[in-house]
C-alpha cells in the first residue's frame, strides 16, 4: 500500500479555534497511525485578509497541541505561478471567462443559494461580445469564472470516494459558474487547493463536512487538469455542549487564548480525540 499523506491547510485570516484543532488532529492521526506523512500548508492567497501574526500563531498552536508536521511549511503565496499556469490552460480550452460583476449585482440577480453558501452566479458575463469584453478588461477589475456547462460536458461522470459518505457522484453544476481567480486575489480557494493537494501528493484530504460541497468543484477541476483524486474524509464538525457548531464566529475560544492561559495543549488534543470539549471552555454564546 502506498504511503498516506494528509495535510492541514488553514487560512491565516484569523486565529485557530478548537474546531480547527479537531480537524488537524484527525489529519495528523491518520498519517501517524499509518506511518505516513502529515503536511502543513498555509492558504494565504487572500492578500487583504492574511496576517503574518496568524501564520506564527498557527505554527505555535500546532506545536502546543503536539501536532508536528513533516517537511517545509508550504505557503500558497509562493505558488501563484502554478495557479496561473493552470488557469492559462483552462483559458486556452475556453472553459473560463471574465466576470465584471460586483457582489451587490450578483446578490441582486442571483438565484437562491443551492448546496453551497454562495448565491449561484446568474451568468451575466458569460456571453459578452468579445470586443466589448476585451475593452472592459482594460478598464474594469474582473474575476475568472468557470463555464460550468462547458466544463461538465468535457468531464463527466465524476465520482469520488468519501470515507464518511461512501461513493459520491459529483454534481458541480449545482454551484454554477464558480470563481477560479478573484478580482482581489490571483486565484480562488477551489483552484489553489486542488492544485496543491495534487502537487504535494496528498492521498487523503481530511477536513470538515462544511467543505463537502466544495469537493464537487475540486473533483471537476481534477478531471479538467488531469490531476489525481485523493480520498476524502469529511468529518462531522465539533459541536459545543449546546449542540451548536463550534466555530469561531460562534465565539469559540481561540487556541492562542487557551495557550496564553497556560492550558495543557497535549491534554486538550487528547480530549478532542474523544470528541470532548475541554472542561471549562464553553462553545461560545448560545
Ligand atoms: N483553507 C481552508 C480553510 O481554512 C481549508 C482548506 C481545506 O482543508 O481544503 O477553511
Amino acid at each position: 500500500m502506498s504511503e498516506i499523506i494528509s495535510r492541514f491547510a488553514p487560512s491565516p485570516t484569523g486565529q485557530l479555534h478548537l474546531g480547527h484543532a479537531f480537524s488537524a488532529i484527525r489529519a495528523y492521526d491518520l498519517a501517524r497511525t499509518n506511518n505516513g506523512r502529515f503536511l502543513l500548508r498555509i492558504e494565504d492567497i487572500d492578500p487583504g485578509r492574511t496576517r503574518e501574526e496568524h501564520v506564527a500563531g498557527i505554527l505555535a498552536d500546532l506545536e502546543w497541541l503536539g501536532l508536528g508536521w513533516d517537511g517545509e511549511v508550504v505557503r500558497q503565496s509562493d505558488r501563484l505561478h502554478l495557479y496561473a499556469a493552470a488557469l492559462e490552460r483552462l483559458k486556452v480550452e475556453r472553459l473560463v471567462y471574465t466576470c465584471f460583476c460586483t457582489r451587490a449585482e450578483i446578490a441582486a440577480s442571483a438565484a437562491a443559494p443551492h448546496g453551497d453558501e454562495n448565491p449561484i452566479y446568474p451568468g451575466t458575463c458569460r456571453h459578452i461580445d468579445p470586443t466589448r469584453r476585451a475593452e472592459r478588461m482594460t478598464t474594469e477589475p474582473y474575476a475568472w469564472r468557470i463555464d460550468m456547462a462547458a466544463a461538465t460536458q468535457q468531464a463527466r461522470p465524476l465520482d469520488w470516494w468519501d470515507e464518511t459518505a461512501g461513493s459520491v457522484r459529483a454534481v458541480p453544476e449545482r454551484q454554477g459558474d464558480v470563481v477560479l481567480a478573484r478580482k482581489d486575489a490571483p486565484v480562488s480557494y477551489h483552484l489553489a487547493v486542488t492544485i496543491d493537494d495534487a502537487a504535494q501528493g496528498v492521498t487523503d484530504v481530511v477536513r470538515g463536512e462544511d467543505l463537502f460541497a466544495a469537493t464537487h468543484i475540486h473533483r471537476l477541476l481534477q478531471a479538467l487538469l488531469g490531476l489525481p483524486t485523493p480520498l476524502y474524509h469529511h468529518h462531522p464538525l465539533l459541536m459545543g455542549p449546546d449542540g451548536k457548531r463550534l466555530a469561531k464566529r460562534d465565539g469559540a475560544p481561540a487556541l492562542a487564548e487557551l495557550r496564553a492561559q497556560g492550558a495543557d495543549g497535549l491534554a486538550i488534543a487528547q480530549e478532542l480525540r474523544q470528541g470532548i470539549i475541554p472542561a471549562g471552555f464553553s462553545a461560545g454564546k448560545a
